[in-house]
């Protein structure tokens, strides 16, 4: 690949829309009779044409503890830790069966993506699964990412993958984040309880009242409308939008697709996003890379990533995922950012185009020295 063709890819990754859909147990489930193909079928349906409408697609799918409970006979929900996590690691290889068949009628690959909340709290580890995600929709590949529930019971206890998705939404800069559920969204009181409830249909992520409407979850899930509304908090960091919709609404996905006002918009304001570039800037540099005038331009004026070639000189001594203050000619700081080498392998690489970089560290990493989301200007 030549670096034309290395930005050109990287730009087509920044500037079209990514969406994330998180699909719930109780969707997932049929009651507890084993997984629910039939609508599963109709979800891989609609995510093959949102990706042919170009956009990019991660899957995050609960039911792997509710399809293990089905295997394994189980009639009521275990209330031991490690039973869960048994169950779940039973039914995820039916929950990534029925996904890889669904969308190989398509001849769409699909990818199983383990993750845990603390893989994504590790800079490291983040900018790793950033990558892999980065391009399995490069690839064209769906990505479906569940808990890595053997190691963890994070979303067991207390999510049912709301907040393993919006941490996805986060990793992978998604402007949308779609929660389905079995409701038709958030309703200002339980319309179990009462028919007076009303069906809250846009609000700001961060508005204070939207915790007192919610509920407790359902017995297959644990996801009730807390966790969902806290995703949309935490999504909103991000810059992404979050809708709570009902999951077997006819065409639910294709219809919000083309703009169709349906369930609840949790909508991100600009001033949440700025303070996690706050956040970024106020960390502690490792060290200093020194850019030449063109990469300082690119930086400021056209908010791209920062790729080695713009780099003279590296300061200091810093691991990958560290931050790093980038520096004009004349000493003075222009930004920081998370770099994705070590200061050994930035200082090789560095002045040079990202296509050498396999030739020269003998592999390939990113192609960005720092991608843009984890860059900001100061
Ligand atoms: N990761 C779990 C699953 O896929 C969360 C849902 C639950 O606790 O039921 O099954």
């Amino acid at each position: 690949m030549n670096q034309n063709a290395a930005n050109q890819e990287m730009t087509s990754f920044e500037s079209g829309d990514t969406w994330v859909i998180k699909i719930g147990s109780s969707l997932l489930t049929n009651g507890g009779q084993g997984l629910a193909i039939d609508a599963m079928a109709l979800w891989v349906e609609q995510i093959v044409k949102l990706r042919h409408a170009g956009v990019k697609t991660v899957l995050v799918s609960s039911g792997a503890v509710a399809e293990g409970m089905n295997r394994l006979n189980m009639k009521k929900r275990p209330h031991s830790l490690a039973l869960l996590q048994a169950a779940a690691a039973v039914g995820q290889m039916g929950l990534v069966q029925a996904y890889e068949s669904l969308f190989q009628k398509f001849d769409i690959h699909t990818a199983q993506v383990l993750l845990t909340h603390a893989d994504l709290r590790s800079r490291e580890r983040y900018i790793n699964a950033r990558g892999t995600l980065k391009n399995l929709l490069d690839l064209g590949v769906i990505p479906v990412v569940n808990e890595n529930d053997t190691v963890v019971t994070d979303e067991i206890q207390f999510g049912d993958n709301d907040t393993l998705a919006a941490l996805v939404s986060n990793l992978i800069g998604a402007n949308t984040l779609l929660l389905l559920t079995d409701q038709k969204g958030l309703y200002d009181s339980d319309p179990r309880k009462s028919n007076e409830a009303a069906l809250v249909r846009q609000r700001r992520a961060n508005d204070p009242d939207l915790v007192g409407m919610a509920g407790e979850g359902g017995e297959w899930g644990r996801g009730g409308m807390v966790t969902k509304i806290k995703a949309g908090r935490i999504a909103a960091r991000g810059g992404a939008n979050t809708v709570i919709a009902h999951g077997l609404q006819e065409d639910v996905i294709s219809l919000l697709h083309k703009g169709e006002v349906m369930g609840t918009l949790l909508m991100a304001d600009k001033a949440v996003l700025a303070s996690r570039k706050q956040w970024l800037a106020g960390l502690a540099a490792q060290g200093r890379i020194y850019l030449d005038a063109g990469a300082v331009t690119v930086l400021r004026e056209k908010g791209r990533s920062l790729l080695p070639i713009g780099v003279k000189r590296v300061d200091g001594r810093f691991t990958r995922g560290e931050i790093v203050a980038c520096l004009d000619e004349s000493g003075m700081e222009v930004a920081r950012g998370l770099i994705n080498y070590d200061h050994e392998e930035s200082a090789a690489i560095c002045g040079r185009s990202s296509v050498d970089i396999q030739s020269i560290l003998g592999y390939a990493g990113e192609e960005e020295l720092i991608h843009r989301d984890n860059l900001v200007i100061v």
